[in-house]
């Protein structure tokens, strides 16, 4: 396999720059003028656009976004998940509106019974019997990590290097692959305490590193995704899930699972396709169809241990205890997971998303042999997403070696004067139920146009 030009691609990543900065002289001017907000964006993560500075939204809906300039987009990056059932779609709209017009209430102190309804429906996607709600993934994972301590008695979580499971102290860790220990994942912000004190970290697809950190037997809880997402997409190898499984009860930790991204396995997740058991279950971003909300689910038995915990009185889950937000579990959020999940997330809706990530992981593999280049791309059911490296890394660490800020700007670059929006965190592609076979072969012949431009 052939390396990449670096000389070829400094001037192609010029020439896209260029073309990006004639083409969005309103986005450009929005930014400069926007001065009072920390690092010119609502949320600091926005800088995270190549070109400079980001596209501003003026509309979207379904798989198409319009910003400021007027030019109409593919929008294969989908909110990175949160809009995974489209922009807007209908049905979440019609159950929204109905909560903000004269007949609604956006946020009560009352439950409503969108909420049984909801829970019912994640039981049947997800196997976990019992719900609670937030209003972000990452809510749903700090809060049901407090539940897994009280559970189990146990002070710490294992987490994969290069996980991520949202701003959660706790999963900020990484380890050494070859002499193992825990230690700060680089660029954390200010951890309140070292994060050995709170993590044990192991590597994923390896369940020797894994094991060693279940022996000192203070592991509350493993917290994983199925697969890794966050460091570009890293697959289980066979048997590892199981195994994870096997080693959680042998030596009396949970296994949480966190669905927030994987969920595009299927209409039931990777939980339901892979058969996966877990304790804990995890998910937010996309149920809602774009309304804040997030949910974690309880077997049972967890269920039973908590609620011994709170029974005696020695944790309290109803008060001030730490679990818990005032606008948690709110009228809208669940009438807006209702839709979404009842109307528009449906099994028909994840069949045909799943092809059409199929038909995109076809043409982007198709290029990479045509022009041989050491990239690899993986799918996640209606997910799929390339790296610059080959094979496919197998470890979160391998991944994160793999990292190509300049082969990142061109393909994001080049992918965005050509009409396609890809996540900027990552080359990932996310199909909707809006999404049309004709957006895919746009961006494959985009994608060809650009790696051809690469090898010259
Ligand atoms: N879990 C996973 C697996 C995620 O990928 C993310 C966000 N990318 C989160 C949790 C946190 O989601 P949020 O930022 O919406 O709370």
């Amino acid at each position: 396999m052939v390396a990449i030009d670096r000389s070829r691609l400094a001037v192609l990543v010029e020439q896209e720059a260029q073309a990006y900065a004639a083409a969005n002289p309103r986005s450009r001017e929005l930014y400069d003028a926007s001065g009072n907000l920390f690092g010119h964006v609502p949320m600091t993560w926005m800088n995270k656009w190549s070109g400079g500075f980001p596209l501003y939204l003026d509309h979207a809906h379904g798989a198409r976004i319009t910003d400021v300039d007027g030019h109409t987009y593919v929008d294969f990056a989908l909110g990175d998940t949160g809009a995974m059932a489209g922009h807007s779609p209908d049905p979440t709209i019609k159950a929204v509106t109905s909560r903000t017009g004269d007949l609604g209430g956006l946020t009560t102190m009352l439950p409503t019974a969108d909420a049984q309804w909801v829970g019912a429906e994640l039981t049947a996607r997800f196997t976990l019997p019992l719900w609670s709600f937030t209003l972000s993934a990452t809510d749903a994972n700090r809060w049901a990590i407090r539940l897994a301590r009280l559970a189990t008695g146990r002070s710490k979580i294992l987490v994969f290097g290069y996980c991520y499971h949202g701003s959660v102290d706790e999963t900020f860790a990484v380890t050494n692959p070859v002499h193992g220990g825990t230690y700060s994942r680089p660029g954390n912000v200010a951890p309140p305490v070292p994060v050995d004190l709170t993590t044990r970290a192991a590597v994923w697809n390896d369940l020797e590193s894994v094991e060693a950190a279940l022996r000192h037997g203070d592991v509350a809880a493993i917290l994983t995704e199925p697969a890794l997402t966050n460091i570009g997409i890293v697959l289980p190898e066979p048997g590892f899930m199981e195994g994870l499984r096997e080693l959680a009860t042998r030596y009396g930790a949970l296994l949480m699972i966190d669905e927030t991204h994987t969920f595009s396995a299927g209409w039931g997740g990777a939980t339901t396709a892979w058969g996966l058991q877990p304790d804990i279950f995890v998910i937010g971003k996309s149920i809602g169809g774009g309304i804040p909300c997030g949910a974690y689910g309880l077997s049972e038995d967890v269920a039973a241990r908590v609620t011994h915990h709170t029974d005696t009185g020695d944790a309290d889950i109803i008060d001030v205890g730490g679990v818990g937000g005032t606008l948690a579990g709110n009228a809208l959020s669940l009438a807006a997971m209702r839709a979404t999940l009842g109307e528009v997330l449906t099994p028909q809706a994840f069949d045909a998303m799943i092809d059409l990530a199929t038909a995109f992981t076809e043409g982007v593999e198709a290029s990479i042999e045509e022009f041989d280049l050491p990239w690899s791309i993986a799918q996640l059911g209606a997910r799929a997403e390339y790296r610059f490296a080959y094979p496919a890394p197998r470890t979160g660490e391998e991944a994160a070696a793999a990292a190509d800020d300049d082969l990142d700007a061109y393909m994001h670059l080049a992918m965005c004067n050509r009409g396609i929006l890809m996540t900027p965190f990552h080359n990932m592609a996310l199909m909707c139920p809006a999404t049309e076979r004709a957006d895919v072969d746009r961006h494959t012949e985009a994608f060809h146009e650009a790696v051809a431009a690469l090898r010259g």
